[in-house]
């Protein structure tokens, strides 16, 4: 993708690494804690930060306004799970004055949707206009399975109240070998019937789990073989900011996504940074190279060195990410869970 696809806005102060990719796309993972375990995801017992490591909601915001300053247009909320910080709706009230603005021009999360039918309404009087919700089966016993604590009752009644406040929803499914490959069919006959995009993702080697990672990992080039023999797929230049490439499925007339992490390299239009909620910010979900805002945001009242520090961090943004999933000692090739840096 060129420069312009990436929403450069030549003139103003916007972040530029070294292979010319300008940064748009804040990614915050507002909190490490989570409601549910998914299998693949994390450890059943984790071990979260303490909470005082975590960043005031005053300071991501004050965070996250530098990163609009500095051209960031788009910018979500994941974690963990968002929606269990607390008071998480202050943050996403202050952060709306950027989308009436006109500074944002999107404001998201990505959720499991267990806190959704509490939220919605407010999420999308707050300027939210599309969500996605991650949801790996439609089977309830399946679903117990994979999320280790979830009730999919509730995900359910999450996506009706958020339908119901008008707010766009993508769902995000994890394809995994053996679990929900054979779901897939019906997971988007679904989705598609109640006017929902979805994507499917590869799973990626972050962090240590209880499980071997090898067993889960599905290649989409394999899956999408598979879902031919149903559907006709064409491909489409869609793009929501995100890896994802899309798909028309002629016979629901919905979107699919594919997000390939393993199989192909999208990093050559990459777009994005990820902020973690004690203010380190990763360049690449791939790498483990990060840097640390908090410092800089704690040394002054003022935004000069904090904006220097972003400087810094864009100045080191790796090429691309490498991940392996190393069959002969099961490591991950990324030490750190996919709930720090928010998927
Ligand atoms: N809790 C929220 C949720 O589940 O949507 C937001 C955070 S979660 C880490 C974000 C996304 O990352 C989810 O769609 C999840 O399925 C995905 N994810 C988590 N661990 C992953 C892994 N190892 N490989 C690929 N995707 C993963
Ligand atoms: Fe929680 Fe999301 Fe990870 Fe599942 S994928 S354990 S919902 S953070």
């Amino acid at each position: 993708m060129g420069i312009e696809g990436n929403g450069m806005n030549f003139g103003d102060t916007s972040m530029i690494d070294p292979f010319g990719r300008a940064i748009s796309y804040l990614r915050v993972s507002v909190t490490d804690r989570c409601d549910f375990r998914c299998t693949y995801c994390m450890a059943e017992d984790m071990t979260f930060l303490p909470k005082r490591d975590l960043l005031s909601l005053e300071e991501l915001d004050r965070l996250c306004t530098v990163f609009i300053e500095k051209g960031v247009k788009k910018l979500r909320l994941t974690g963990g799970e968002p929606l269990v910080r607390k008071n998480i709706m202050h943050l996403v009230r202050d952060l709306s004055r950027h989308i009436e603005s006109g500074a944002l021009e999107e404001l998201t999360l990505t959720t499991n949707g267990s806190q959704l039918q509490r939220f919605a309404a407010e999420l999308a009087e707050c300027g939210v206009r599309r969500i996605n919700v991650s949801l790996d089966t439609l089977d309830p016993a399946k679903f117990k399975q994979i999320t280790r604590w979830g009730d999919i009752s509730k995900v359910m009644a999450g996506i009706d109240a958020a339908q119901a406040a008008g707010l766009k929803i993508k769902i995000n499914a994890v394809a995994l070998k053996g679990f929900n490959d054979y779901e897939i069919p019906g997971m988007l006959r679904w989705a598609h019937g109640r006017g929902m995009d979805m994507t499917v993702i590869e799973t990626m080697p972050m962090g240590e789990i209880d499980e071997d990672r090898t067993d889960q990992y599905l290649p989409l080039s394999l899956l999408r073989a598979q879902l031919e023999r149903e559907f006709t797929f064409a491909d489409i230049p869609y793009k929501t900011g995100g890896p994802a490439r899309y798909v028309e499925v002629a016979e629901t007339g919905g979107r699919l996504g594919f997000i390939t992490p393993m199989t192909h390299n999208f990093c050559e239009s990459c777009n994005r940074v990820r902020l973690t909620c004690t203010g380190t910010l990763y360049m690449c979900l791939g790498q483990d190279d990060a840097a640390d805002l908090r410092a800089a945001l704690r040394a002054s009242e003022g935004n000069e060195l904090l904006s220097n520090a972003i400087d810094e961090a864009i100045g080191r943004k790796p090429k691309g990410h490498d991940f392996v999933i190393d069959r002969r000692t099961n490591r991950p090739s990324v030490s750190r869970h996919m709930s720090v840096t928010g998927g």
